[in-house]
């Protein structure tokens, strides 16, 4: 490759920047100094005018609490864009956070964004375009569980197959992978948000108890599993009774959780099996001594990876820290950027990878 000496100094000098771009939570890493932002993806906007009126926990802390005028929300719900023109404004709101804690000025940003690996060519355009006219110069899409392996450590350039199963808010992302590429991805609408509404509706047909999707969120981070507890805990829930209409608290078990949960995580179970029954002889036997690693929020659910080994008889562990693992692979593209770019996402037709 020829010696650009432009591109080398704007890369000396640019503040480049890798994007999780997630259902739940937005991640920025920016080059050289790691993790910078953390924030839910949520926006509150005008509802008459669409305009944005305030991004990320701000957003968040204003859900149920706007004025009849303003509505929060969250663009990337189902993991792909429905709401193009805020998550614009979100992806320029972060990539400005992100410049704007630089002291002196810097160029344009690189920026290195995630995205599902199950999104269509119109999806990937629209995330493309919604990072240039947020001020990038350059943009790079990653696949999202490409970039989870990268940051779980996963040895994604080796020929050894290594398996990736990425559970967020809206989307799992389940990939097997070899030799930098994609062997066999399933991505499913199955996830964290699921589990919540799974928890709303039992709390409300066996208790009459309408609960809010943050309090069975809390629920589930707090006693919800997928494999019985060796202490089994209660918790106290508070919602509105739907037949005397006030408020009421109920103790809720982690057994009773569980069972909620439970048709959600079978459903992810069986996508991952689907995923293995595809793979190559010799590459489940690689994942027999690798084993699968877990990441996303929803890989913290308790007790999973030992619900997972038991069900597929394969050892499974949850990644260092499984929140910032897309965060981090995106970072470590950019640091080494002529070596792994090739892991990133062409946007011309036919140069996708088939899922
Ligand atoms: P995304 O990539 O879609 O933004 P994240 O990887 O940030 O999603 O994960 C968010 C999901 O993880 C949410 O559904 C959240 O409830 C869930 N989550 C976070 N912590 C836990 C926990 N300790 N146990 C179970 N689920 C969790
Ligand atoms: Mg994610």
């Amino acid at each position: 490759m020829a010696f650009k000496p432009f591109d080398w100094l704007l890369g000396l000098f640019s503040l480049d920047i890798g994007i999780d771009l997630g259902t739940a939570n937005t991640l920025v890493n920016v080059r050289g100094k790691g993790i910078t932002i953390n924030e839910p993806s949520w926006v509150a906007i005008n509802k008459r005018t669409r305009e944005p009126l305030a991004i990320g926990a701000e957003a968040r802390e204003m859900v149920g609490r706007t004025p009849a005028n303003v509505v929060a929300i969250r663009p990337l719900r189902d993991g792909v864009i429905s709401e193009f023109e805020i998550t614009q404004a979100m992806l320029e709101y972060f990539i400005g956070k992100a410049h704007e804690q630089s002291i002196v000025p810097v160029p344009r940003p690189r920026v290195i964004v995630g995205i599902p690996s199950g999104v269509t060519e119109v999806e990937k355009r629209a995330v493309y375009d919604a990072a240039m006219s947020a001020g990038a110069r350059e943009v790079g899409l990653i696949e999202e569980p490409v970039a989870a392996a990268l940051g779980a450590g996963l040895p994604v350039n080796d020929v050894r197959g290594s398996m990736i199963v990425d559970i967020g808010g809206g989307t799992s992302e389940v990939a097997i992978l070899s030799m930098g590429g994609v062997v066999i991805s399933r991505s499913l609408r199955v996830a964290g948000d699921e589990m919540d509404q799974d928890i709303v509706q039992y709390v409300r047909n066996k208790y009459n108890l309408l609960i809010g999707e943050r309090m069975a969120e809390q629920v589930k981070i707090a006693i919800g599993s997928a494999y019985h507890l060796p202490e089994e805990k209660t918790m106290l829930v508070r919602g509105r009774n739907l037949i005397t209409g006030l408020p009421e608290a109920i103790e809720i078990s982690s057994v009773e959780v569980r069972e909620a949960i439970a048709g959600s995580v079978q459903v992810i179970i069986e996508t991952i099996k689907d995923a293995l029954d595809e793979a190559p002889a010799e590459i489940i036997a690689d994942l027999m001594e690798a084993g699968i690693c877990l990441s996303g929020g929803g890989a913290l659910l308790q007790a999973l990876d030992k619900r997972l080994m038991e069900e597929l008889h394969i050892r499974c562990w949850v990644a260092d820290d499984p929140m910032s693992c897309v965060a981090r692979g995106a970072g470590m593209i950019l640091e080494d950027y002529e070596s792994l770019k090739r892991l990133l996402v062409g946007l011309e037709r036919g140069s996708t990878r088939h899922n």
